[in-house]
């Protein structure tokens, strides 16, 4: 059992209500909350990771700071009304739609650390190194060009970020994928972070042609390739990991590394399924991420990874282990401490939930049969409170200053899908 269990209630407080800690949201992409919902029309008869992808690059074409910071709060509002109190930013939309930094090279990233003071969430903010379109090292493709970095380009928004480092903010390193980092230019950033605790994500084996064009050009599979060649340890987090032989599976495990696995993304985008009970059976770390944000919803996230693989196995209670029988147990506590470690936080004693114990689904609940009722039979309509570092940002199950944030993000969208 996680430390981190030991936060977990024994019983409801004196009012009703049940006390949980919240859960870290390892992967998150804030701008692709904007174009949630509109991606299921078919536009191709082979529709596919690929084809949406074309789409999401539409999208971002469109976001500056301003339009960023919008759709971000909204983002972050529904987070914590959810039940998220952190998030990791995997942000990769550093330029101008035509390539060029703005003034300040660090304007996007200024608006997500905005985003999140004025809501009140925890942010893990990862800059994102993406310097080539495929494994072949071709240059990155024009709709990509607002992502890309030189290494000292790069290395100096890191060092700028990190001078921002508080306890609300967090900063970190990511790749974009191995097909977007070229083999010496993530050398090198790891030697340029040395041994400093940093979270370090990375994007892999999400798509089986990605596996594919791995094999062809680098000999090896992604996740094969980068346990031989990086010194992956507990400050990495694999984000997907969904395409595994069973010697890789042992291998993330062994490394002490974390996977950020995103069920609803995932599911939308036609990806695959994680391997999950091989990789609890490994003793795996993971956490759960929200990625396209289709779903901002960990009860979802939580539900659709034991689900999937109901389906595919056929048969129940899939994430259970030899000393936690409660699938909901085993999920939630999994998930907090895998993603405390992914975001870089030791602990988040001052992260919790309120959850409603007038609910009729939490009708004479106790504490051992609580986290499945949330899982199996809840929603985000249970979250009555959040507080994060000693600050309550959801009351009555509204974040404090949804009606605003949620006006400004409403102009946004209206102004985009108008013209
Ligand atoms: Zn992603």
């Amino acid at each position: 059992m996680p430390a981190a269990a030991s936060r977990f209630p024994t019983a409801a407080g004196p009012d009703g209500h049940w006390r949980l800690p919240g859960l870290p949201n390892l992967h998150s992409h804030a701008f692709q909350r904007a174009m949630a919902g509109l991606a299921e029309r078919l536009s191709d008869p082979n529709d596919s990771f690929w084809t949406w992808r074309e789409l999401m690059y539409r999208f971002a074409g469109r976001v500056d700071p301003d339009s960023q910071y919008a759709i971000a709060t909204q983002l972050y509002a529904e987070m914590l009304e959810a039940g998220y109190t952190s998030v990791c930013e995997f942000h990769y939309l550093h330029h101008a739609p035509d390539g060029q930094p703005y003034a300040d090279p660090a304007a996007m990233s200024r608006a997500l650390i905005a985003a999140a003071q004025d809501t009140g969430i925890r942010l893990t903010l990862l800059p994102v190194l993406y310097m080539s379109g495929g494994f072949d090292g071709r240059p990155l493709g024009e709709r990509q060009r607002r992502f890309g970095h030189s290494l000292e380009a790069y290395l100096a928004l890191l060092q700028s970020l990190r001078a921002l480092a508080s306890p609300m903010l967090q900063v970190g390193v990511a790749f974009h994928s191995l097909r977007a980092v070229p083999a010496p230019a993530l050398a090198a950033v790891l030697e340029a972070i040395g041994d400093a605790s940093m979270p370090i994500h990375l994007h892999i084996a999400e798509q089986v042609g990605e596996v594919q064009d791995c094999l062809a050009l680098r000999g090896a599979r992604p996740v094969e390739w980068l346990l031989a060649n990086a010194p992956v340890d507990a400050r990495w987090t694999l984000v997907h990991a969904t395409h595994l032989e069973p010697g890789e599976v042992q291998g993330i495990a062994r490394s002490g590394a974390t996977v950020a696995i995103c069920p609803t993304t995932e599911a939308n985008l036609g990806d695959g399924l994680f391997p999950l009970r091989d990789y609890l059976q490994a003793g795996g770390h993971w956490g759960i991420g929200s990625d396209s944000h289709v779903s901002v919803s960990p009860v979802e996230e939580l539900r659709w990874l034991e689900y999937g693989q109901r389906l595919v196995t056929r048969r129940r209670n899939i994430a259970v282990g030899p000393d936690q029988p409660s699938t909901g147990t085993l999920l939630y506590t999994q998930a907090l401490a895998g993603g405390l470690r992914a975001c870089g936080l030791a602990d988040a004693a001052q992260d919790w939930l309120l959850l409603d114990g007038d609910a009729p689904v939490l009708a004479a609940a106790r504490a051992d049969d609580l986290l499945d009722r949330v899982v199996f039979a809840g929603n985000r309509g249970l979250v009555r409170e959040t507080h994060v570092a000693g600050r309550r940002v959801v009351a009555e199950g509204r974040h404090v200053d949804a009606g605003p944030i949620a006006a400004r993000y409403a102009r946004v969208l209206r102004t985009w899908l108008a013209s």
